[in-house]
């Protein structure tokens, strides 16, 4: 895979997932839009090994629609163009439906969709004008397991989740005739911050054992798969919602 000329954004690039996506492209000669919302240290971190660019950094908080609109007009004009985006920034909140105030349950319904459904949604708006204008693009959202399978502790994550499964096939349909690819990668658990909690909790070996490979994914695993989805000779596949999660949860 060769990435040479291209810019890619991957947002939520301070840590986990994004990290070792935004360090993969860098490796196969990409230009990176390295974003983060509140770690810019740590989005520094991330940079600091990646051969090549320049990379640069991105402040943005995806779930303000301005801020969206802000961060990819930031990427054309200090980057110059936007080849590939990659919708990685996600939050998981829990928010059991008979533990939680109605209060509570609102405000995680509103921050979860904000960011994991609307973000995506506007991020993708204003990177569909700038493609459009190139003659063509790639964008790879990152969605989850728990689209399908259900997340009874936070089904607002899984809710966006599944909005961003139908927003992406929606948009694979759309955006086709511009030469614009959407594919969706959907993990099962991943080594990084937002599982860490569960996976060094009472429950961590059950959620381990959930895969016959007895462990979860590593976060570079996830990275490969959306390279291949973004890399020449794999527009065939858009609009593919493609299951990262060692055959813990098999779907037909
Ligand atoms: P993580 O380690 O918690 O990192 C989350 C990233 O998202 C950080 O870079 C964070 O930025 C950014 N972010 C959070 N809220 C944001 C906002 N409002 N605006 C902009 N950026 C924001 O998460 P991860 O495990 O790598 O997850 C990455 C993606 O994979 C998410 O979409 C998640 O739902 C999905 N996923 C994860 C797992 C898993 O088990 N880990 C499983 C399935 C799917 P800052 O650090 O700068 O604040």
């Amino acid at each position: 895979m060769n990435f040479a000329d291209k810019v890619v954004l991957v947002t939520g690039a301070s840590r986990g997932i994004g990290r070792a996506i935004a360090r993969q492209f860098a490796d196969h000669k990409a230009r990176v839009a390295v974003h983060y919302h509140q770690n810019q240290a740590a989005a520094k971190d991330t940079r600091a090994p990646m051969p090549g660019g320049p990379h640069v950094l991105f402040q943005a908080d995806v779930a303000s629609a301005e801020a969206a609109q802000h961060l990819i007009h930031s990427v054309v004009k200090d980057m110059g163009r936007i080849d590939i985006v990659v919708n990685n920034a996600g939050i998981f909140e829990p928010h059991p439906i008979v533990e939680v105030s109605f209060e509570n349950w609102q405000d995680a319904w509103k921050r979860t969709l904000a960011t994991n459904l609307l973000g995506p949604a506007h991020v993708m708006f204003w990177a569909a004008q700038q493609m459009k204008r190139q003659g063509g693009g790639r964008i790879i959202n990152i969605s989850s397991r728990g689209a399908f399978r259900g997340e009874p502790e936070a089904p607002a994550y899984g809710a966006s989740k599944a909005g961003l499964n139908a927003l992406s096939q929606s948009l694979a349909k759309a955006l086709a005739p511009y030469n614009i690819y959407v594919c969706v990668v959907a993990p099962g658990f991943v080594e990084t911050d937002m599982a860490a909690s569960m996976l060094d909790g009472p429950a961590g070996e059950a959620i381990r054992n959930e895969s016959p490979l007895r462990r979860v994914a590593r976060p570079e695993e996830v990275a490969r798969t959306v390279l291949f989805l973004a890399s020449e000779g794999s527009e065939f596949l858009t609009g593919c919602i493609v299951d990262v999660n060692g055959a813990s949860y098999l779907r037909t």
